[in-house]
């Protein structure tokens, strides 16, 4: 058995397919972005949005509560996934396409 240091993996969530992502086992970062179904649609969405998008239209869009796209924001920033700009009373998100979720484990959007 590992000695707790070796990094645990997790398997490609059922609603990222194949033809899309081609790795089986995500690290832990990146199973926090895709891990939930509509954290993933978020990216997925944020990935068209070349300007980013204000936590108002992703509610609009998601269809869901302004404080779950708010904790899923905070959840992908947390692992450096989203980028935000403040712009006067709205916050504009932008995916980082640097990030490492879309670079080593080759996370689509
Ligand atoms: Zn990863």
């Amino acid at each position: 058995m590992s000695q707790g240091k070796e990094r645990k993996t997790y398997t490609r969530p059922e609603w990222v397919k194949k033809s899309v992502m081609s790795e089986e086992e995500l690290c832990p970062e990146c199973f926090k972005v895709v891990g939930v179904k509509s954290r993933y649609q978020l990216v997925c969405f944020l990935g068209k949005q070349q300007d980013g998008a204000t936590v108002t239209a992703l509610t609009a869009e998601l269809g869901l509560k302004q404080p779950t796209v708010t904790h899923h924001l905070n959840t992908l920033k947390s692992v450096d996934a989203v980028e935000v700009e403040e712009a006067g009373r709205e916050r504009i998100y932008r995916l980082n396409r640097n990030a490492h979720c879309f670079d080593e484990c080759q996370i689509p959007y």
